[in-house]
């Protein structure tokens, strides 16, 4: 059995290490620079939201973490875990297979498909393995498309605004089950946003990405489950405006 003093080494040396790492990253389009030096450390486990106005180049930070940017190479330094998810906005099912091939996506045996009907259980989508993508409700093809990448049991999830076209009260729910998710199986998370709620009521440090750079850190220091109407909720949400160049006359 490990000393304390070993644990307490191991322990250590897991929180140094980072699960993403940027440095000085960089990204152009056309001789524009989008991503102008990004530093950033996610600790392994940590969920984190990323806001930003539309444009400022959330999704191109997402995609080169996520290793679908081939060209950002060689631009800075990047470190990010080998099992990755990405989740985006529409689902990406493909509409001929089932949902549970869907979530399988090529996995074969029992083995796989036995953790397919879990990971659909786990998103609330029990009895709907059969289904056609078609048939499910846009929420339902989200908790499918979480289904998805949980089966690859992954050190990172990436979400790009995820829940952006669903309707109030489907995003809610959703919000609750990827919190849920998160908390059992401890991935570390970068939920891109423009959703300032959204980013409070689940994340527990909010980045704001600004002029190709991240221009706040701030760390969400609240117990969950989190409700929108905590007072200390908005005070956040304040600094986050601001951050955003809201005032309260454009509210
Ligand atoms: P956000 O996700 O924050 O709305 P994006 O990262 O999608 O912003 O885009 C940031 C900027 O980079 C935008 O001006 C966009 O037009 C530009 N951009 C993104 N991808 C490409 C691309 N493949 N080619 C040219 N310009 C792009
Ligand atoms: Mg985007």
């Amino acid at each position: 059995m490990a000393t304390h003093a070993e644990q307490l080494t191991a322990t250590t040396t897991t929180a140094a290490r980072p699960a993403v790492q940027l440095r000085e990253l960089t990204r152009s389009f056309d001789g524009r620079k989008v991503l102008d030096g990004v530093d950033l450390d996610i600790p392994a486990g940590q969920f984190v939201a990323l806001l930003g106005h539309s444009g400022s180049g959330k999704s191109t930070l997402l995609r080169a973490v996520a290793g679908l940017d081939h060209e950002v190479v060689g631009s800075g330094r990047l470190t990010a875990p080998a099992r990755v998810s990405v989740v985006f906005q529409d689902s990406r099912l493909l509409p001929w297979r089932r949902v549970l091939d869907n979530v399988l996506l090529g996995a074969e045996g029992r083995a796989a498909a036995a953790k397919g009907r879990e990971a659909l259980a786990e998103v609330g989508l029990k009895g709907r393995e059969r289904a056609w993508p078609n048939e499910l409700s846009g929420g339902e093809a989200q908790r499918a498309a979480l289904a998805r990448s949980l089966v690859r049991e992954p050190e990172l999830l990436l979400a790009d605004e995820p829940f952006g076209a669903l309707d109030a009260l489907t995003r809610i729910r959703m919000h609750a089950l990827l919190r849920q998710l998160w908390e059992r199986h401890r991935p570390s998370v970068l939920l891109v946003t423009h959703d300032v709620d959204e980013a409070i009521v689940l994340a527990d440090r909010v980045l704001v990405l600004e002029q190709g750079r991240i221009g706040l850190d701030l760390a969400i220091d609240r117990p969950h489950p989190r409700s929108y109407r905590d007072p200390l909720l908005g005070e956040y949400r304040e600094r986050l405006l601001a951050a955003l160049g809201v005032t309260a006359d454009h509210q």
